[in-house]
């Protein structure tokens, strides 16, 4: 699974929608990578943003430390579990 890399910028288009863009290339243009409208609009292109960047920091971390912290079986509560259950939800080649 890919997806359009950081750093994503949020950009505020009008009051009722907040876009966010992929990064920079080719002498200053960016893609679109989605469109926020509603009360949370803001809030949750910027959780949008920051994606990348979070999936990137979960996958370092559990390279440092990939056991469950309750033994060798996981037991899908614990924060490695979790972000282990996260990184595989965004790229299904993760084991
Ligand atoms: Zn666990």
């Amino acid at each position: 699974m890919s997806h359009t890399p950081g750093p994503r910028l949020v950009y505020e288009f009008d009051e009722a929608q907040v876009c966010v863009l992929g990064p920079e290339y080719e002498g200053g243009k960016r893609d679109l990578v989605g469109v926020f409208t509603g009360e949370h609009r803001l809030d949750n292109a910027t959780l949008d943003a920051a994606a990348p960047e979070l999936l990137e920091a979960l996958r370092r971390l559990l390279l440092l430390d990939p056991q469950c912290a309750y033994g060798v079986v996981h037991c899908g509560e614990c924060a490695t579990c979790l972000a282990h259950a996260v990184v595989a939800k965004c790229d299904p080649s993760w084991q």
